[in-house]
């Protein structure tokens, strides 16, 4: 290759490297408005519970929390469930960095957890597209449990039209982006007591 040529291909692949970077610029709490507060989120909480208690009544049940999003939920859930419970962690990232458009997921800490024989409900911050909570409930499949259910905070309206959602859902939203109570952007946020939705 002529080394002009070359050298044309090369600045013109940098900055256009270069400007990607700058498309998704750094949002901060202004860039989002609040959506559902600490109080309707405690609310739904306990209704979830008293249904979870019902259905899982005389039985022991093994709570794992999808770290990290899951983090408020999971802790606010558990002081509600009244029959025996466990509580395990793995992690599922596909964020991260990436701000608000997901990447690659990749599962961490399933071979730590015992699962065989038990009752298994995976709670999780949010179900957009279903691929972490399909692929967790594939993996845990494996290894024999009696049971696998999962509970989410929020599903996306979008996700609603799929066949399998959660059997525990807090609340549905639009197809926004959504932080706070564990939910994050570029991991900041979790600590929010309530959840902010990003303005259009
Ligand atoms: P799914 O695999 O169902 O597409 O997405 C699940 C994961 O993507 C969630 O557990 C969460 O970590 C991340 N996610 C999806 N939508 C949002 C969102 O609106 N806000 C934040 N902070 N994370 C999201
Ligand atoms: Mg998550």
């Amino acid at each position: 290759m002529n080394s002009r040529v070359f050298l044309a291909i090369f600045i013109c692949l940098s900055s256009s490297i270069g400007l990607s970077k700058h498309i998704e610029c750094d949002l901060t709490l202004d860039d989002f408005k609040p959506l559902i507060t600490n109080g309707e989120i405690q609310n739904r909480i306990i209704e979830m519970a008293k249904q979870i208690n019902h259905d899982y009544a005389g039985q022991e049940l093994t709570l794992i929390m999808i770290m990290k999003g899951a983090v408020c939920i999971a802790s606010d859930l558990m002081q509600k469930i009244t029959v025996p419970c466990t509580i395990e962690h793995m992690q599922a990232s596909s964020y991260g960095q990436n701000g608000t458009h997901a990447g690659v997921l990749t599962l961490k800490g399933i071979e730590n957890i015992d699962f065989e024989g038990k009752h298994i409900l995976l709670v999780d911050d949010i179900f957009d597209t279903g691929a972490t909570i399909t692929k967790i409930k594939a993996e845990l499949a494996q290894y024999n449990p009696a049971s696998i259910k999962s509970a989410v905070l929020l599903v996306k309206n979008k996700a609603r039209a799929m066949q399998e959602v959660p059997e525990y859902i807090a609340f549905t939203i639009e197809n926004q982006f959504v932080i706070g109570y564990g939910l994050d952007y570029k991991e900041l946020y979790r600590g929010l007591p309530d959840i902010w939705v990003k303005k259009d």
